[in-house]
């Protein structure tokens, strides 16, 4: 099998890393920085965006697993003790066939970015927000290439399902399973009065729909894009849809995405 690694650069992180390695070489499974099959992040789910971002345009070759070496995460669900299990899993115990992993599929964000001085195109796994720098965003949100509102306030955010969990909860968006294909656009902090009027709850758009976000003065914006900050000093629009492309992770066990919900925000 080939493998691949990514750590959060802690002290235990780092160890882990490291004695994964040693399991994996005693099994057999093969270091590859290039085309792993599967990419273990060990960290949190900030870890798991980076590898995700690392691997990106590989993402229909392989399948991601997450330890994590804090608390229980959305996309890490092994714990730092179980790396023999793991590894057990992922080899076959005692000589034995390795079971197949389960392969869960989540859907991504695709967007387009249109600036005055070039093009460029992105995908997300947990969202991408338009904020201002200098002062409140002003844009207009179109739906299916029709006017739908018009925003100001400090920003927008447009998360996946999976997304749905981290800055979209902070902003008071609905958590949305991984198994429903669709965006949810979320504001941050809108303004409402005669001449800016938004929606004022989050909504969702189903696959096959898209939303362009229009910039209506000269702002500078900085787009965030998962753990990542572009600064756009000229844009034109934003345009995005639920991906054709989706990330895989291999399950060697069940985690269910409401028992993850209650274990994070509940109990
Ligand atoms: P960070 O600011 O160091 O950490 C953000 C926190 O979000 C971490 O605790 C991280 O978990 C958690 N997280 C990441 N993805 C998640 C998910 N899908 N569901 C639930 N929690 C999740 O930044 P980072 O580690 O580079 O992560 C970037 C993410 O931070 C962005 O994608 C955005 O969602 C989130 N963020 C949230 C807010 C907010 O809630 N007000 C504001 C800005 C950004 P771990 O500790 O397990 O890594």
């Amino acid at each position: 099998m080939r493998y691949y690694v990514l750590d959060r650069g802690d002290q235990l992180s780092v160890d882990l890393a490291q004695q994964f390695h040693r399991l994996a070489s005693e099994r057999g499974f093969e270091l590859d920085a290039e085309s792993p099959e599967i990419v273990v992040s060990i960290g949190g789910d900030g870890t798991m965006l980076h590898a995700f971002h690392t691997f990106i345009d590989r993402l229909s070759d392989m399948a991601f697993v997450g330890v994590h070496t804090g608390h229980l995460g959305f996309y890490a669900d092994w714990r730092a003790d179980e790396l023999h299990d793991l590894v057990d899993h992922m080899s076959g115990k005692n000589g034995q066939e390795p079971k197949k992993p389960r392969i869960v599929q989540y859907p991504l964000i695709e967007l387009d970015i249109y600036k005055k001085s070039g093009n460029s195109s992105h995908i997300a796994l947990n969202e991408f927000t338009l904020k201002g720098v200098d002062g409140t965003v002003v844009a207009q949100v179109d739906i299916n290439d029709v006017t739908f509102e018009m925003f100001r306030g400090d920003g927008i955010c447009i998360s996946t399902p999976s997304g749905s969990t981290a800055y979209n909860k902070a902003l008071g968006g609905a958590m949305v399973h991984p198994q429903i294909e669709a965006l949810q656009l979320a504001e941050i902090a809108s303004i409402n009065n005669r001449v800016y009027r938004t929606l004022g709850s989050s909504l969702l758009l189903p696959k096959h729909h898209h939303c362009d976000i229009f910039s209506r003065k000269e702002q500078r914006l900085v787009l965030t894009l998962d753990h990542l900050n572009i600064p756009v000093d000229d844009l034109i629009s934003v345009r995005c849809q639920v991906s054709n492309q989706k990330i895989s992770f291999a399950r060697y066990r069940p985690f269910p995405f409401w028992n993850r919900v209650r274990n994070a925000f509940l109990s």
